[in-house]
């Protein structure tokens, strides 16, 4: 079996970043498989149990699309309940500190 942990930063680093350059503007398509990315989650993500409170988390509150920022809150969120569920801190989910991790790196 995976190592959850690895897994887990390996594809936290990738679902952050791709929220990070998700367009401010995008397409009904880039929407749409964006949808598609992250509903597939629920059902190939190889672990088992983390995939299941995924699903149910995503269910109570759907993935938010509509553009870079709401996304990437969007995940911040979601990461956050995983991160609340194993003990680990909370992260600042203003647009703000993702940009700063994720797309643009400290400013000094
Ligand atoms: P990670 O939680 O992997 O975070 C990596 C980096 O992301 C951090 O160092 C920090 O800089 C940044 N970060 C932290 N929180 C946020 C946030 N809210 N928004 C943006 N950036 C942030 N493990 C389990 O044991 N049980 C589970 O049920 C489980 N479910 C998971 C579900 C998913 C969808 C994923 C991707 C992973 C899951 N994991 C689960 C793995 C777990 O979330 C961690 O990845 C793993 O424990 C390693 O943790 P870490 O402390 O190295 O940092």
């Amino acid at each position: 079996p995976p190592d959850v942990e690895r897994l887990g930063r390996s594809t936290w680093t990738f679902l952050h970043t791709t929220a990070a350059y998700f367009p401010e503007r995008p397409s009904p398509g880039q929407r749409a498989n964006m949808l598609l990315l992250l509903h597939a989650l629920p059902t190939l993500y190889p672990c088992g149990h983390c995939a299941e409170h995924l699903g149910r988390e995503m269910e109570r509150r759907p993935p938010d699309v509509r553009n870079r920022v709401a996304l990437s809150r969007w995940l911040c969120e979601t990461h956050n309940e995983v991160n609340e569920r194993l003990g680990k801190e909370r992260f600042d989910c203003s647009i703000r500190s993702l940009d700063e991790r994720w797309k643009d790196g400290p400013s000094d």
